[in-house]
């Protein structure tokens, strides 16, 4: 994650990462206030917030448009792609949960495929040099490899953040090369993502966290007020509803990114070196959690460096090295690279 922050800091002027900064926080201001007490209260009332409406009619769309287009910092990009949602809010009426249901039943055997995946960047050696890959429905992965092996190109990639030089990705069924950039957003709901930096919105407290991500796909008020409890109970959080992200340890910030991940209930998590902040002990937490999504039915594809819970875990394992894949096991283990 070095290189990346390096480069979506370097390509960031000021003024955009304030323009975005404060596009997100009106944003999630709009999510504070479907999510708290009084509005909550009017809302189910007249069935929607109208908060909710107004943010997402008119707010939402062209904030978010901008969000996208000006490469947004690392926190507030998460935001979004978390939720999956980049220009999401673009005139598009709300999918309802029934929609959504029956594209997840159409999701084909294999949710992820690269086949001859090329991708270089402008300057040295090609990030990924040849990478075929298949994950199916429900599996879970490790990805290793030393730092620079092209872990994170690989998910940026499967994020449509990135285009491969050449190559074919598939990723639910979608053709990510030939996506349409309006399509973008509505390609990332499919997709759950957390990083290393967990990338919370840290004037907001927990459940307006989570609640963004709903609030970004238009997701009912009644809706809402079910599904972010239910994500912070699976997550163990549900007392900690009201703290800022400061107030929380690192194990428990990286549990409301996951939260905020899952509960638009993508059929796909991504999870680029979640543990890299943590502690063993909340290291083993997040892993556990991310294995009990797994059992649920979510398909998980991590990247650590964390040798001994890969080892432990005995889940598929793909190394990576310079670009390539060297070795790709069930039930495998940490291979040394030296
Ligand atoms: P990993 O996540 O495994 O550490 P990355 O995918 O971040 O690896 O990087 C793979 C290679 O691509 C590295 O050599 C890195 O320096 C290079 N790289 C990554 N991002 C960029 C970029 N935006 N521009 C140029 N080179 C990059
Ligand atoms: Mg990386």
């Amino acid at each position: 994650m070095r290189e990346d922050t390096k480069a979506s800091q370097s390509k960031n002027a000021p003024q955009s990462k304030n323009a975005m900064q404060s596009s997100i926080a009106l944003q999630a201001r709009g999510a504070a206030q479907s999510g708290t007490a009084p509005q909550e209260r009017n809302a189910s009332r007249t069935g929607e917030a109208p908060q909710t409406r107004g943010v997402s009619r008119t707010g939402a769309a062209p904030q978010a448009r901008s969000a996208s287009q000006t490469k947004a910092p690392s926190q507030a990009r998460a935001a979004q792609q978390s939720t999956a949602a980049g220009k999401q809010g673009e005139s598009r009426p709300p999918e309802n949960a029934i929609g959504r249901k029956k594209k997840r039943a159409a999701l084909p055997e294999e949710v992820i495929v690269l086949d001859h995946v090329v991708k270089s960047y402008s300057t040295g050696a090609p990030a990924l040099n040849g990478i075929s890959l298949k994950v199916k429905r429900g599996e879970f992965v490790f990805i290793v490899g030393d730092s620079g092996s092209g872990k994170s190109t690989l998910i940026k990639l499967l994020l449509r953040e990135l285009l491969p030089t050449e190559g074919g990705i598939t990723v639910n069924g979608t053709n990510v090369v030939r996506l349409r950039r309006r399509k973008i957003p509505k390609f990332r709901r499919g997709i759950g993502v957390v990083f290393q930096d967990f990338r919370l919105l840290k004037d907001r407290n927990v459940y307006d966290n989570v609640a963004f991500a709903q609030l970004i796909i238009q997701a009912k008020a009644r809706d809402i007020r079910k599904n972010v409890p239910m994500m912070l109970s699976l997550v163990g959080l549900a007392g900690k509803y009201k703290a800022k992200p400061k107030q929380l340890s690192g194990g428990e910030q990286q549990r409301v990114a996951l939260a905020r991940a899952l509960v638009n209930n993508p059929p796909i998590l991504l999870a680029d070196e979640p543990t890299g902040n943590l502690d063993p002990k909340n290291s083993w937490e997040i892993m556990k959690l991310l294995e009990e999504i797994n059992e649920k039915g979510t398909t998980v594809l991590v990247v650590t460096h964390n040798r001994e819970i890969v080892n432990a875990m005995k889940k598929r394992v793909i190394t990576m090295k310079k670009g390539v894949i060297v070795s790709d096991e069930e039930q495998g283990a940490y291979i040394d690279e030296d």
